[in-house]
């Protein structure tokens, strides 16, 4: 099969012929139908991250199950599927409190000595982010599956495998968007648009895009953007939000993962607003809080996979795709074969992209 292969000392990827091998205990084989590119993915192929090498990259999939392992409970081949990195084993502290998504013994690759889910002349591949998105076949832990009504679109579905499932969950889980408050979402990719349909979903009467691309504006205020804002290079991004309805917002979503708009998101809260950092930021960085403006009630915090067990939410934002209230249609900037994963993640590094899908033949 085939699948898109990140090399030692490489920013591009491979297009090559690979093995997976056979369906172990509580593992689910399945062909993928399509592959979102995320912005993590790129983090990692520019090497923002460290990661293992030789490794398949992509985490973000919809397929057709094709062979369940032993101990498989809920699965069967023909079942459509989406798949996510938040693998969990549903014992520790975190899942029997309700935080799977943070899990602290979540069920990643193979032990260390048995034989590699993926391999290249016998030559182990490393997964990445437990999943490996860019290949043909998946094979994955039980529970990074979560199984969809096959009435919907798999190729839309890989979108909520990731960056939707981020962006919506933020809004409605930990920001806890209430109708008519004021929102501002700081960069218009995948996560960040979900965040705008999100607010919208949520009843929000104010929702102020904010990127450097004016194109990426225009599909956010598709999407339910009722205010747009191009950030200047050298403007002052807090006070450009303010302006824009005149006060400080309620809430608002940092998806980009970048100092200056952390620190934006804080700047720009009204009194009692609450920021979400969603965006990846790199270990270590740091950004700026005003001790004083915490005093007026302001809340800083973080969302991750969107603050929900995604086996509860996904088949949600299904539901909410099938009843026309999720466009995810609109997200998608195009659909691209696996050989032209590279021309898809160039178009992310200039800012061009939404989200870039990849449909397998198969
Ligand atoms: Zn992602
Ligand atoms: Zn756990």
């Amino acid at each position: 099969m085939k699948a898109a292969i990140l090399e030692d000392g490489r920013t591009d990827l491979d297009i090559q012929e690979i093995s997976v091998d056979g369906v172990g205990p509580n593992e689910v084989l399945i062909r993928t139908v399509a592959a979102g590119l995320c912005h993590s993915d790129l983090h990692h192929l520019d090497g923002m991250f460290e990661i293992p090498r030789p490794s398949v990259l992509g985490h973000e999939s919809a397929g057709v199950v094709e062979e369940v392992g032993s101990g498989v409970e809920g699965f069967a081949p023909g079942d459509h599927v989406i798949t996510c990195l938040a693998t969990f084993c549903g014992k520790c502290d975190r899942c029997l409190g309700g935080r799977s998504y943070l899990c602290e013994s979540a069920p990643s690759a193979r032990a260390a000595g048995e034989r590699p889910r993926l391999h290249r002349n016998g030559a182990e591949l490393h997964q990445f982010l437990n999943v490996s998105s860019f290949s043909e076949m998946l094979l994955v832990h039980e529970s990074a599956v979560v199984r969809i009504d096959e009435r919907m679109p798999l190729d839309l579905a890989a979108l909520i495998g990731c960056g939707v499932t981020t962006g919506l969950g933020a809004v409605f889980n930990k920001a806890q968007v209430r109708p008519g408050q004021s929102v501002a979402v700081l960069g218009c990719g995948g996560i960040g648009l979900s965040a705008i349909q999100g607010a919208r979903i949520a009843g929000a009467t104010e929702i102020i895009a904010v990127d450097l691309n004016p194109s990426k504006l225009e599909v956010a205020m598709e999407l339910g953007a009722t205010h747009a804002v191009v950030s200047e290079p050298n403007g002052n991004l807090a006070d450009q939000i303010r302006d824009a309805i005149g006060r400080g917002v309620d809430h608002s979503l940092e998806a980009v993962g970048a100092v200056a708009t952390a620190t934006a998101a804080f700047e720009c809260l009204g009194v009692g607003g609450t920021a979400t950092i969603v965006g990846l930021m790199p270990g270590g960085r740091t950004f700026p809080v005003q001790g004083r403006m915490l005093l007026d009630d302001r809340k800083l915090q973080g969302s991750y996979m969107g603050t929900e067990n995604f086996r509860l939410a996904m088949p949600k934002y299904v539901e909410m795709y099938l009843q026309g209230k999720l466009n995810l249609e609109g997200m998608v900037s195009s659909r691209i074969a696996l050989e032209d994963v590279n021309r898809g993640f160039d178009a992310m590094r200039k800012g061009e992209a939404l989200r870039d899908l990849i449909i397998f033949d198969g």
